[in-house]
């Protein structure tokens, strides 16, 4: 048995009530493999060095046990624990994560980045909170400033620390651990283990339990054969995007899988709305409702079932065809249990996965477990769609031709041809054909954005880039843009992704507002919208990028 089959509950790992019950409302069935692993130790307040990308569900892992130590505090009580993440997205991300989490406790938590008005996070610092998540430039601003005080805090997390360090966070990350108190936890996540961050984690953690996603690789010849691909979208695409792709595909069967109940019964919602027959499969449901739904499945009035982890648990259907992660799974295992339902017996199987831009890593770390190639390919286009509709109808036609069961029908053609051309009239009759099979094709008239994997590697992954699916989309010089002009350039090692890092770490701006990145020798030159420019040179003047302050100010000059 595999640690993804062991059924650990959360109540089992023994957090608070008021935790599991967060949890439960959240829908979230089970810990995942992390969460499995890093929970305990964490309780027990040892320091913690994990290699876990983004999907795993790290965020939980460790803020749970923060939430767990929590005890209630007055008014004006300095942070017990303090959680560094390289961007402001991620920040607000974690944040938002812990608060939820914690709300049946009351937990005080406070995100803290470049570009929000400094004077909120000054008025909440004040009032007092319990946990605060933040970029380390922004950090370092507050304790220099005095506002943020480290005396009382037990536990530091470094969140992506990979990724803080290729920002240029280093000494900030440095200085902040030579701030907090040396009687302390020191948590450390990163997708990746360079030197450099087992250098801080030497330096900083104390006799760490050390916990690795892909521990195990699957031997080769235990993953079954199945046809690997998947889909880069942003989360808003998502449900769009699903259902290009089960067009294109036509499964016979397929199982969704989602992360929550909620999820579950969102997209089964979504997908009956927009004419699929999808069944829910859920924790939250009696036996009975079980088994109607696997019922309507055998019984083929349903071809689509979404599903938990959980629920789908021992579920066997003869005829699937497809398996589908409407997210990328929590660890490579689960990957390989749940593709493990398609593809038996010798037939085709598909497997396809659906990943956000930033859970790209853990498509890698999937691949470099099971030894197998997952392809990224292309939202089909509008026109891939239609294609493959026509092809549909082709083929209906076809199979009606070898039939050869019309005659019933020859009064209305000769009815027609007195008037108008066989051929015509054969056109006519391919259109009713088509529109009555495939619907009209009002919804699929817009194209869904490709997504960038994620802004940082989206320069360098030529390969990826060119293999489709994953470029960055091409930026048109728009008129609301400005130019920001930074002082660093190829020389000092700057690449893009540095830049966006920078920006987005420091501003209120999100990669997508990013406009043409030039890097010279000596200087970059980066777009974006006017209306912030003042703010990007503010936070960028502040900031360092590639451990280097820079000089920062609008471009005035002439368009390349
Ligand atoms: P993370 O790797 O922390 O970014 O988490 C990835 C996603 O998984 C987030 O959307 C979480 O809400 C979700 N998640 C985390 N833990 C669980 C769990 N035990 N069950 C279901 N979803 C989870």
């Amino acid at each position: 048995m595999t640690a993804a089959d062991e059924p650990t509950t959360f109540a089992d790992l023994a957090l608070r009530e008021e935790l599991v019950g967060a949890l439960a409302s959240l829908g979230y069935e089970e810990p995942t493999p992390i969460q499995r692993e890093a929970i305990p130790p964490l309780l027990e307040g040892r320091d913690l060095l994990g290699q876990a990308a983004t999907g795993t569900g790290k965020t939980a892992a460790f803020a749970l046990p923060l939430l767990h130590a929590l005890e209630k505090r007055g008014r004006g009580s300095a942070p017990v624990a303090l959680v560094l993440a390289p961007t402001r997205e991620l920040a607000m991300q974690v944040s938002e994560a812990t608060h939820k989490y914690g709300r049946d406790l009351g937990a005080r938590v406070l995100p803290v980045y470049g570009g929000q008005p400094i004077g909120r996070q000054l008025r909440e610092l004040e009032r007092g909170v319990d946990i605060v998540v933040g970029t380390p430039g922004r950090v370092i601003d507050h304790i220099n400033r005095g506002t943020l005080k480290l005396s009382e805090v037990r536990t530091v997390v470094l969140d992506e620390a990979d990724e803080m360090l290729d920002m240029g966070f280093a000494e900030d990350i440095e200085a902040i651990l030579e701030a907090a108190p040396g009687e302390r936890q020191t948590v450390l996540f990163s997708a990746t283990m360079p030197p450099r961050v087992d250098k801080i984690a030497r330096r900083h953690l104390r006799n760490p339990v050390r916990i690795e996603i892909q521990r195990e690789q699957t031997p080769t010849g235990e993953a079954p054969q199945v046809r690997q691909s998947a889909y880069v979208v942003a989360r808003p695409h998502k449900p769009a995007a699903l259902g290009r792709v089960l067009d294109v595909e036509a499964p016979e069967a397929a199982i969704v899988f989602c992360r929550t109940r909620e999820e579950v019964d969102s997209l089964t919602e979504t997908l009956n709305g927009r004419g699929y027959r999808a069944e829910a499969l859920h924790g939250g449901l009696s036996q009975e409702q079980r088994d109607k739904v696997m019922g309507r499945l055998r019984g083929r009035t349903a071809d689509l079932l979404v599903a938990t982890d959980v629920a789908a648990r021992g579920l066997d259907v003869d005829h699937l065809t497809h398996v589908v992660n409407y997210n990328v799974p929590s660890a490579p295992e689960a990957y390989v249990h749940r593709i493990g339902r398609v593809g038996r017996a010798g037939r085709e199987g598909v497997a396809i996965t659906l990943a956000e831009p930033r859970e790209h890593r853990m498509l890698k770390t999937i691949e470099r477990a099971t030894g197998q190639k997952i392809v990224v390919e292309k939202v089909p286009t509008v026109a891939d769609l239609q294609a493959r509709r026509m092809e549909l109808t082709r083929v209906a036609l076809h199979e009606a031709l070898i039939e050869d069961q019309f005659e019933s029908y020859r009064v209305v053609l000769d009815a027609l041809t007195d008037e108008y051309d066989v051929v015509q009239v054969a056109l006519a009759a391919i259109k009713l054909a088509h529109e009555a099979t495939t619907g009209p094709a009002g919804e699929d008239a817009e194209d869904i954005p490709t997504a960038a994997p994620r802004p940082e590697t989206s320069y360098s992954d030529g390969p990826a880039a060119k293999r489709g699916g994953a470029e960055r989309p091409v930026r048109k010089s728009r008129p609301d843009a400005a130019r920001v002009f930074i002082g660093l350039g190829r020389a000092a090692g700057l690449r893009p992704q540095d830049v966006v890092g920078a920006i987005t770490g420091e501003s209120s701006l999100s990669g997508r507002d990013i406009g043409s990145i030039e890097i010279s020798d000596r200087f970059a030159l980066v777009e974006v919208p006017s209306a912030a420019a003042d703010e990007v040179v503010q936070a960028l003047r502040k900031t360092k990028i590639k451990g280097r302050k820079a000089t920062v100010r609008l471009d005035q000059g002439p368009t390349r």
